[in-house]
C-alpha cells in the first residue's frame, strides 16, 4: 500500500502570491486539504477537484473542530496512505497549534514534512506600510499572542514588553485591544508612542486604522475593526502613512471573480493580481470533446471539399487539432483550406500550430466574424464551422442570409463545473466582489448555472463584447463592457470603473 504521508503548510496571510512555491506544489497533488478559517479563498481554489477538502476553521454559528479531532483526522487519513496537506493560515508553528498536531502523528511513526509561511506578524504590517524593524527606530521586535484560551491576556508582562524598547506585534488580539494598550501605558509606554491595527491584511479588504496607543482602541472601535487583525505598537508604526502602498495600486482594494474555463484563467487572474486585484477563480464551464463524433469523421473524410476552416474560440481550435490527431492525420490534412478567427486569442491558438489565419474580424463577434465571411466567400466555396455544440445562432444566421454555403461542426461541448461555488457564492452574498468577468456568453450561462439566478447583484459584470454583455444583461447584471475584445481591455475598464466610483 502506498504509505501515507502528512505535509503541515503554512498558508500564508491571505495575497495567495505570498504562498509558497513548495505549498503549492503539495497543494496540487494532495488527496485530502484539512484547511482552518483563516486560508484565503484564493489559495483553496488551487486545491483539485479529486481532493478531498476538510474545513476545520470556525465557521459563524458553528464551533471549529476540535483539537484531538483534527489530530484524528490527520493520523486516520495517513494510515490510510493518503497525501494529507494540513494547510494553516501565515505559519504554521507561529501561534498555529502546529506542534500539537505532529504529536499524535509522531506517536504512530507517520512521517509528515513541515512547509513554513509567511507570517501574518510581518507580512500584514508590511502591506500597511510598517516595516517591523528599521535601523533608527527599532531594532527588535516582539511577537505576542494577545489571548489565547491557554495563555490569559492577564500574563503578558507589559513591564518586560515596554522596557524592550522594540516594535510589538500583537495576533489574535482584537478582542483585548483595550486591554493591551492599557497595560502597555500603565507600565509606562508613553501615550504618544505610534500604534496600528491592520484588519485582513494583503487582502482587498484590507483595513488599516493608525493611530497611538493611548487613542487607538477608540479610532478602532469607530473604524468598527474586526477579526482577524494585526496591532503593531511602536514608533516605526508613524511610516505607515507615507510608506502605504497597497490602496494606490490601480486595482488595490477591488476583488474580481475570473469565470473563465480553469485552464485559462491563469493568464487573466496574473494581470489582475499585478494592478492589485485579488482574484477568485471561479471555472464554471469546462471545455469537453465530443467523442465518438460521426460528424466530424464525416467531415474530416471530406475535408477537401472545404474552402474555409472557421473557429470561433481557443477550445474549438484545440479540440479539433485534438481530433485530427486522435484519428492518425496532421495539419497536411487540411491541405490549402483558408482559416477565420473570430479573435485574437483564437488567431494565437492557431499561429501556436504554425498557422496564420487569413481572416480575422475587427470587431470580436460571431455576426462580425458572418460579415466578414460574407465579403470574403466566392459562391462556389463551402465553408466548415469548426465550434461549440451550443455555439451561439449569430454566425449561422449571417452566413444563412447570405446563401453561402456552410456546415456548422460540433467539435466539443461547454459543461457547467462548480468547484470553488461555495467560496464564490459566500463572497457575493456578502457584497465582496466588485467585479465578475465574463469572456464569454457560454461563462455567463455557466455563472448563472452554477449560482442560480441572483437577486440583488452588487457586482459589475465585466464583459468581452457585446454578445456576452447581452447575454449578461438578459440574466439581471449591471454591465460593462471592454473597448477590444482582449483580456487587457477588459482590466482597463475595471480601472475606469474603480476611478469613477472614488
Ligand atoms: N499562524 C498565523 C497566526 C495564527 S493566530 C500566522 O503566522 O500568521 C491568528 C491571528 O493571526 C489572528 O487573530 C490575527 O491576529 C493574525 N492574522 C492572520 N492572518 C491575518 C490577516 N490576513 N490580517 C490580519 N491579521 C491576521
Amino acid at each position: 500500500m502506498k504509505e501515507g504521508k502528512v505535509y503541515l503548510v503554512g498558508a500564508g496571510p491571505g495575497d495567495v502570491g505570498l504562498f509558497t512555491l513548495k505549498g503549492k506544489h503539495l497543494l496540487v497533488q494532495a488527496d485530502v486539504v484539512v484547511y482552518d478559517a483563516l486560508v484565503s479563498p484564493e489559495i483553496l481554489a488551487l486545491i483539485p477537484d479529486s481532493a478531498r477538502r476538510i474545513d476545520v476553521g470556525k465557521r459563524a454559528g458553528s464551533h471549529p473542530v476540535p483539537q484531538g479531532e483534527i489530530n484524528r483526522i490527520l493520523l486516520q487519513e495517513a494510515m490510510a496512505g493518503k497525501l494529507v496537506v494540513r494547510l494553516k493560515g501565515g505559519d504554521p508553528f507561529l501561534f498555529g497549534r502546529g506542534g500539537e498536531e505532529l504529536e499524535l502523528l509522531s506517536e504512530y511513526n507517520i512521517p509528515f514534512e513541515i512547509v513554513p509561511g509567511v507570517t501574518s506578524a510581518i507580512s500584514v504590517p508590511a502591506y500597511a506600510g510598517i516595516p517591523v524593524s528599521h535601523r533608527s527606530l527599532s531594532s527588535s521586535v516582539h511577537i505576542v499572542a494577545g489571548h489565547t484560551k491557554h495563555v490569559p491576556e492577564a500574563q503578558i508582562d507589559y513591564e518586560a514588553l515596554v522596557r524592550l524598547g522594540g516594535t510589538l506585534i500583537f495576533l489574535m488580539g482584537v478582542g483585548a485591544l483595550e486591554e493591551i494598550c492599557k497595560g502597555l501605558l500603565r507600565a509606562g509606554m508613553p501615550a504618544e508612542t505610534p500604534a496600528a491595527i491592520i484588519e485582513r491584511g494583503t487582502t482587498a479588504a484590507q483595513r488599516t486604522v493608525v493611530s497611538t496607543v493611548k487613542a487607538l482602541p477608540e479610532h478602532a472601535r469607530e473604524a468598527g475593526i474586526g477579526t482577524p487583525a494585526v496591532i503593531a505598537v511602536g514608533r516605526v508604526c508613524a511610516l505607515a502613512e507615507e510608506f502605504s502602498w497597497m490602496e494606490k495600486r490601480p486595482l488595490g482594494g477591488r476583488t474580481v471573480l475570473v469565470t473563465r474555463p480553469r485552464n485559462r484563467a491563469g493568464r487573466f487572474s496574473q494581470l489582475l493580481r499585478d494592478y492589485g486585484a485579488q482574484v477568485i477563480e471561479l471555472p464554471c464551464i469546462e471545455t469537453m470533446p465530443l467523442e465518438p463524433n460521426p460528424e466530424l469523421d464525416e467531415a474530416f473524410s471530406r475535408l477537401r471539399e472545404y474552402s474555409w476552416l472557421v473557429f470561433t474560440s481557443p477550445a474549438g481550435v484545440r479540440l479539433f487539432f485534438d481530433a485530427l490527431r486522435g484519428r492518425g492525420k496532421d495539419v497536411r490534412a487540411l491541405g490549402g483550406i483558408k482559416l477565420a478567427a473570430i479573435g485574437s486569442a483564437t488567431a494565437a491558438e492557431l499561429e501556436m500550430r504554425g498557422l496564420i489565419p487569413d481572416l480575422v474580424p475587427e470587431i470580436y463577434s460571431g455576426e462580425a466574424l458572418g460579415k466578414a465571411l460574407v465579403r470574403e466567400v466566392r459562391p462556389d466555396e463551402r465553408v466548415l464551422l469548426a465550434r461549440a455544440k451550443e455555439g451561439s445562432a449569430g454566425l449561422p444566421k449571417t452566413l444563412k442570409a447570405a446563401a453561402v454555403a456552410y456546415d456548422d461542426l460540433a467539435v466539443y461541448e461547454t459543461r457547467y463545473t462548480w468547484p470553488n461555488a461555495d467560496v464564490a457564492a459566500r463572497m457575493l452574498d456578502a457584497g465582496e466582489v466588485d467585479y465578475v468577468a465574463f469572456t464569454s456568453a457560454s461563462t455567463v450561462r455557466g455563472f448563472v448555472n452554477t449560482l442560480g439566478r441572483q437577486d440583488n447583484l452588487k457586482f459589475t459584470a465585466v464583459c468581452i463584447g457585446k454578445a456576452t454583455e447581452a447575454a449578461a444583461k438578459e440574466s439581471g447584471m449591471r454591465t460593462a463592457i471592454a473597448k477590444e475584445a482582449t483580456i487587457e481591455s477588459m482590466v482597463e475598464r475595471m480601472i475606469e470603473l474603480g476611478k469613477g466610483e472614488l
